[in-house]
């Protein structure tokens, strides 16, 4: 199947450039100028890679790269910086960035570097293929396809609601508060109600655990939540 790349560029022509090129190369894309809409894209999930530029309208590469991490330590991202910007670099590389290459960059490089990306998610360990299923008792997610199944029925989430679990699922057993869920699932400058936390877990828990056994999602009175599978 052909491989999906993120395009996350706000100069035109280097966007347009990278589309036209990858798609010569047999890769499907998307291109967005703008970090929060390229977040939306991301979170709509099915992609391979990332080319993720870091000085951009809405929210910076740095940032929207750190949200990726928080929940998915695998796709591929690429840094796209600019010249003379050690710090991006470093910083990037910190926040879980695979590569970067500095612009005005030669793009026979930049295709070499997706490629080895790709290899190298490719040939992860089979433990890590094994982890796009997070499994709790008879709850099984997939990260990739974004498929949610309870007792093998299938369960339709929203994006925040998938996100939500999931970051439930790869803390399972852990008690998490409404701050530290508030910042991984919406952002640390979420700006509006915090009860947004206890609004959504009660949606993802009517739909994943109404009327089944064990419930998973539980609350501990005065701190948080934690999913685990019993009491
Ligand atoms: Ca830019």
């Amino acid at each position: 199947m052909d491989k999906s790349i993120l395009i996350v560029e706000d100069e035109e022509k280097i966007s347009r450039l990278l589309e036209i090129e990858l798609e010569i190369e047999g890769y499907r894309t998307a291109r967005f100028a703008n970090g929060l809409d390229a977040l939306e894209a991301y979170r709509r999930g099915g992609w391979d890679l990332i080319l993720l530029d870091v000085m951009l309208p809405g929210m910076s590469g740095i940032e929207l790269l750190r949200r990726i991490r928080t929940q998915d330590p695998h796709t591929p991202v690429i840094l796209l910086t600019a010249k003379n910007s050690v710090e991006d670099k470093v910083s990037g590389l910190d926040y879980g960035a695979n590569d970067y290459m500095t612009k005005p960059f030669q793009i026979e490089e930049l295709l070499a570097r997706i490629r080895a990306s790709l290899r190298h998610r490719a040939g992860a360990p089979a433990e890590t293929a094994g982890e796009e299923w997070l499994t709790a008792a008879d709850l099984k997610v997939n990260e990739k396809t974004r498929e949610v199944l309870r007792g093998g029925d299938p369960v339709e989430l929203t994006p925040r609601e998938f996100d939500l679990l999931v970051y439930l699922l790869r803390n399972k057993r852990q008690v998490l508060g409404r701050e530290q869920i508030l910042e991984a699932v919406w952002g640390y400058d979420y700006v509006g109600e915090t009860n947004v936390v206890d609004v959504y877990i009660r949606y993802v828990r009517k739909k994943i655990d109404h009327g089944r056994q064990p419930e998973l999602i539980q609350t501990v009175r005065g701190v948080g939540y934690v999913l685990k599978e019993n009491k």
